[in-house]
């Protein structure tokens, strides 16, 4: 690993990222950076502009598939900016776009803040939540939001979007297409609640999500959004595909929905797993599944 400092920027160069998403598998960065506030993250997205390099940011990826090539231009990865404020009367947060759902689920539970117990088992940052538009069950972090801080890396203006000028969607927000990238959110959660109780329901609904989920092994998730009034991971479970590999990639016995990194799986293996479980379910049920997974590094979109 070289670490290089050029303008007062600090990365790195040729960073393999399977370290950086959850399902362990990615290609190299040319260049790589973990800001460590909001100024840092600024000047990095400021830098690969003026010197034209491509820059994609990237959160805890927990979402992402990335293919295993080298990818031109400046990663970011958003974990280490961590920062976040309480305004513990009127329910107000202000995180960084690193701050981890787990961490402000805990966080809010500790606090007397009610409205986020069901982040804990998220293990994505508020950035990536917000641009995936995450949730669980009827509840997404966008019920929270007030507003976001962001950069056009296109014209490098920094501004606050309220959130009812964002037009958020079932797993999706205009994040996924625009040249913006969040650097803080503004949220707002119920004040005063009994803290005793929200720490028992944040650690119950961990407990049921991790014995639901496959969590002890690499993964990014679900892979599929669930098509309308239909479960993706029941669609899958019903065409008997639970525990089909290809390579080291294989569809959860667990959860339908699901694909685990048994060790050394490839992004190719991952690809096309996920190809023949859409041809399958096209097939045999007439649905198109759509990955919910951003995809890094394919034509593939
Ligand atoms: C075990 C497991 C369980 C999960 N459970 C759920 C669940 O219950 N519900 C759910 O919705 N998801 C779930 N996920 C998926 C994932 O955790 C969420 O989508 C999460 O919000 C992604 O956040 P991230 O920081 O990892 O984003 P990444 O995966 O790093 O990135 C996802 C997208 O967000 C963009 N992005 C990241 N940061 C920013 C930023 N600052 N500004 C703009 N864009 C940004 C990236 O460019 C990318 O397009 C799960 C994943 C795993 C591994």
């Amino acid at each position: 690993m070289n670490n290089k400092s050029m303008e007062n920027i600090n990365f790195c160069e040729n960073i393999n990222l399977s370290n950086y998403t959850t399902i362990k598998v990615g290609g190299c960065a040319e260049y790589f950076s973990k800001p460590i506030n909001k100024n840092e993250f600024i000047n990095l997205i400021k830098w690969s502009h003026l010197n034209n390099q491509e820059c994609r940011v990237i959160g805890a990826g927990s979402n992402l598939l990335i293919n295993n090539i080298f990818l031109r231009g400046l990663t970011i990865c958003t974990k280490t900016m961590k920062s976040i404020k309480l305004d513990c009367n009127k329910g107000i947060v202000e995180a960084e776009a690193g701050v981890m759902l787990p961490t402000l689920s805990n966080i809010l539970a500790k606090n007397g803040l009610k409205g986020g117990e069901w982040t804990v088992g998220i293990p994505g940052t508020v950035g990536g939540a917000i641009c995936m538009n995450a949730g669980s069950e009827n509840l997404s972090l966008a019920q929270n939001l007030l507003s976001v801080q962001v950069i056009d890396t296109k014209t490098l203006e920094i501004y606050e979007i309220q959130k009812k000028d964002i037009d958020f969607q079932y797993r999706f927000s205009p994040f996924q297409q625009n040249n913006l990238q969040i650097i803080t959110a503004k949220l707002l959660f119920e004040p005063k609640g009994n803290i005793k109780q929200l720490l028992e329901t944040t650690k119950r609904n961990l407990k049921k999500k991790t014995d639901s989920q496959p969590y002890d092994l690499p993964s990014f998730g679900s892979v599929f959004k669930n098509p309308t009034n239909n479960y993706a991971g029941k669609l899958i479970e019903e065409l008997g595909l639970k525990g089909f590999k290809i390579g080291d990639a294989e569809i959860s016995t667990l959860h339908g929905n699901f694909i685990v990194n048994n060790s050394s799986a490839s992004s190719q293996d991952i690809l096309e797993l996920i190809t023949v479980i859409q041809q399958k379910v096209l097939q045999k049920k007439g649905i198109f599944l759509q990955p919910e997974v951003r995809m890094i590094g394919f034509d593939y979109a």
